[in-house]
């Protein structure tokens, strides 16, 4: 097509959990606009970013379903939710000064653009950030699947997992005081030690497209990016 890859680009996968900060529904202020001000900070220092955002922090169709309610109308609502965190996740990039842009997989013209991969590209290419909305648009997936998907569309070098620990362990760390933060592992050795990372979906898809995810906490200040600055502690898959 012509296009001349410039520079480099990271997908980021927030969880809804993420920005509940030391609550425990919802979102907290303060918390949305630290991870705005660690995005701001990767952008200034040249590279594309683009976000997926969960909703688990709203609703979740899974967990739905477990009480009764009919799992694919619960994961449509659980979409839902994560337009409400990408949202508030873009008034808070604004406050930065990045220009951003909402698409969602749920066409919802009013408030988001509508996902169309050649224009998410044109986008990141212009240097705005693109906050992907609604997951993937289908039930029963999950928005991990939405950030290998994204981040496999949009040819990012690396695909990078926020969660509330500093990578992924032998055991759980909060329970058994001998777990191992593992410094790098294969795709293989997600799925087949059956490691709470990510979804198989999600790890089988990042796997086909050669894409490495990086698991660290983004709930510590500052932790994006000096994971992209190679810090550690994170875990590297590949
Ligand atoms: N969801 C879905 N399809 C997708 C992505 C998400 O149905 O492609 C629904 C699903 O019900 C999920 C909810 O949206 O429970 C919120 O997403 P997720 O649980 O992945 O959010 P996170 O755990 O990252 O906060």
């Amino acid at each position: 097509t012509g296009e001349m890859p410039t520079r480099k680009r990271v997908l980021l996968k927030v969880s809804g959990e993420a920005l509940m900060g030391s609550g425990s529904y919802g979102v907290e202020q303060q918390t949305v606009e630290r991870i705005a001000a660690d995005v701001a900070e990767v952008v200034r220092s040249g590279w594309e970013v683009c976000l997926v955002v969960g909703g688990g922090n709203i609703f979740r169709g899974l967990a739905a379903a477990a009480k009764g309610m009919d799992r694919a109308q619960g994961d449509y609502a659980g979409m839902l939710a994560t337009v409400i965190n990408a949202l508030l996740l873009q008034n808070a990039l604004e406050r930065e000064q990045l220009p951003t842009r909402v698409m969602s997989a749920i066409h919802m013209s009013s408030i988001a653009e509508p996902y169309i991969r050649r224009r998410a590209v044109r986008h990141m290419e212009k240097g705005r950030v693109v906050i992907f909305a609604a997951g993937t648009g289908n039930p029963f997936f999950t928005t991990d699947t939405a950030a290998a998907l994204r981040a496999a569309e949009m040819e990012c070098d690396v695909l990078l997992k926020g969660t509330q620990v500093d990578g992924v362990y032998s055991a759980d760390p909060k329970r058994d005081p001998s777990a191992v933060r593992y410094e790098q592992l294969t795709y293989m050795d997600v799925l087949s030690k059956q490691l709470n990372v990510m979804d198989a979906a999600a790890i089988s898809l990042a796997r086909e497209n050669r894409l490495p995810i990086i698991v660290f906490n983004i709930g510590e200040p500052g932790s994006f990016p000096r994971v992209m600055r190679e810090e550690g502690p994170y875990t590297r898959i590949i």
